[in-house]
């Protein structure tokens, strides 16, 4: 039971929603904010287009537009994210049964003990893949992390976004994690990452900004 979990992570999801609804914000950088016309509100999302210019979740629009002077915002549509979410639940469950769903952009699937094969698991993210972009489109990506736990399949989909797959064996352990800054593993934020500086020194705790 090594390669048992299996989850998904939506890559920029809000984004992807609308540029899969809107073929004129394809391949442009797009920010999705919670309303428009106000400069002093900030991005909730960011196309991969934007992010390569470093806009991210949190960077202001009138940042934004200064780092990424394209960049085109749109309003956030709830509604639509949540009949995308639906749909795409729908799509994976006929690859693979999802155990659970975590949050509008994430999931998780206990892979069966006659799928826990790399080769076996490359052909299912390969199923899945197929599935999301013929029955939903070529914009919504997703990463997909596997391990032998969750934790360690959730910090296995932030490795290798977007579109990535990344499997973390048993043998792979600790050496794999070490690439990672602390606040990479999931539930460690600023404060709890502040403090494990304090007593391993910040040397040995490296840190990124989180946003
Ligand atoms: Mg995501």
């Amino acid at each position: 039971m090594f390669l048992r979990y299996l989850f998904i992570d939506f890559d920029s999801f809000f984004a992807s929603v609308e540029q899969q609804n809107d073929p004129k914000l394809r391949e442009k950088p797009v920010g999705v904010v919670p309303s428009l016309g106000v400069n002093t509100t900030c991005c909730i999302a960011a196309s991969y287009e934007a992010k390569r210019f470093g806009v991210k979740t949190g960077t202001g629009v009138w940042e934004a537009k200064k780092m990424c002077p394209g960049i085109v915002f749109v309003e956030a549509g709830h509604t639509s994210y949540v009949k995308m979410h639906n749909r795409m639940i729908d799509v994976i469950e006929k690859c693979i049964h999802v155990e659970k769903v975590m949050s509008i952009d994430e999931c998780f699937c206990l892979v069966p003990s006659h799928w826990q094969t790399e080769e076996m698991i490359r052909q299912k993210c390969v199923e899945i893949r197929t599935a999301l972009r013929e029955e939903i489109g070529g914009c919504i990506t997703c990463s997909i992390g596997v391990g032998p736990n969750r934790f360690l399949g959730k910090v296995a989909s932030s490795m290798r976004k977007p579109n990535g797959l990344q499997i973390i064996r048993r043998s792979d352990l600790p050496e794999i994690l070490y690439s990672l800054s602390i606040e990479d593993l999931n539930g460690v934020g600023l404060g709890m990452s502040k403090r494990l500086g304090r007593y391993f020194g910040d040397e040995h705790v490296s840190q990124t900004e989180r946003t």
